[in-house]
């Protein structure tokens, strides 16, 4: 059984939340696997361009000082997007990071400049930076996601280090359509998919054999009228994001740190703002990401489940045990 250690920010404290979190490293294993000029990766989400709900870096700069504690030469990573927008190139993505308040460490771009820089585990394609560094410290927004129902650990790890080809691999059996009823044929899915796998007619219909299922239409639609086939998609895109997790950590030392805060119905790379599904519940930390991402999906479960009541969102949880990344089972130790 694993421990997840948790800092409830919903009681009230004599001391500020950035205090706080020191306090829930120190009292974690984390620091133990840092020591004297080792590089250590910090791989954390920046937020789309026009998103504000992306882990405050207030909290990211804490992490990285006590990290300094230890001698250790922390730097933050993130890989490119599959879709369109300013950070699906490196450069860019290097801008928005700054522009967002990740200016007080190195930020590297861990897929190459146009998200082709990877190396091969069994198949799957992630981002070379991990190759080149054995210690990595996972910082996860937990929220709700479009496809699997929630994202948090394990979806920072393995779609988050994954190339642009392995992003391509996990989502090749999630393909979105167009529900005709709904659609005013404004062509804003149009004129966004860079993969032209969008055709315009009498109507706009997507083309399976082009699109890549990175799920951007599906923002950008102001009717909400693209969808996917969840039964089908999700299943298979949560196991092979669980596959891809437990091949990125294995044989490397991580630790994990969850934020369950402004927590939004979909993920950190949405550029819009969306009212939180749940009230902020606390801060979660552990060396297994399995349990603690259990462990924040259990805090939440209604509002997870209520979202998307016809997937299951925890099957990246079992696969991610079945494929050895963690064990489902935890305990709780309040900090
Ligand atoms: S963005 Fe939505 S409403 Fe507009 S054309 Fe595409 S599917 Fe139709
Ligand atoms: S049609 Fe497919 S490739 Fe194009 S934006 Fe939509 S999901 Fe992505």
């Amino acid at each position: 059984m694993s421990r997840v250690y948790f800092l409830d920010i919903r009681k009230k404290y004599k001391t500020d939340h950035i205090k706080l979190l020191q306090r829930l490293i120190d009292k974690s294993s984390a620091l133990k696997l840092y020591s004297k000029n080792s590089t250590c990766a910090i791989k954390l989400h920046v937020g789309e361009e026009g998103n504000v709900h992306f882990v405050n870096p207030l909290y990211i700069r804490c992490l990285t000082n006590v990290l300094k504690t230890t001698g250790a030469e922390p730097f933050l990573t993130d890989t490119t997007t599959l879709y369109a927008g300013r950070r699906f190139r490196a450069d860019l993505h290097v801008q928005v990071a700054h522009e967002h308040g990740f200016n007080f460490a190195p930020f590297i771009v861990a897929d190459g400049l146009h998200g082709d820089d990877f190396y091969e585990i069994d198949g799957a394609k992630i981002a070379g930076v991990f190759k080149r560094v054995n210690t990595i410290f996972f910082v996860s927004h937990f929220k709700g996601h479009l496809n699997c129902g929630f994202g948090g650990a394990l979806k920072n790890i393995g779609m988050g280090c994954a190339s642009r080809g392995g992003k391509l691999d996990m989502h090749s059996g999630a393909k979105p359509y167009i529900d005709r009823d709904k659609c005013t044929f404004c062509l804003e899915c149009y004129n966004y998919c860079i993969f032209n796998a969008i055709k315009k007619n009498k109507a706009v219909t997507i083309v399976d054999r082009k699109c890549t299922g990175c799920g951007g239409c599906m923002s950008i639609c102001p009717e909400k009228a693209i969808k996917f086939r969840w039964n089908a998609a999700s299943g298979d895109l949560q196991k092979k994001i669980a596959e891809y997790a437990a091949k990125t950590i294995k044989d490397k030392k991580v630790f994990f740190v969850n934020f369950l805060t402004s927590i939004t119905p979909n993920c950190d790379c949405f550029h819009s703002n969306e009212p939180f599904i749940h009230p902020d519940v606390g801060i979660l930390a552990s060396s297994d990401p399995v349990s603690l991402d259990q462990a924040c999906y259990d805090m939440i479960k209604n509002a997870v489940d209520e979202l998307h009541p016809d997937l299951d969102s925890q099957v990246q949880l079992y696969y991610a045990e079945k494929f050895g990344a963690g064990e489902r089972k935890y305990e709780i130790e309040s900090v």
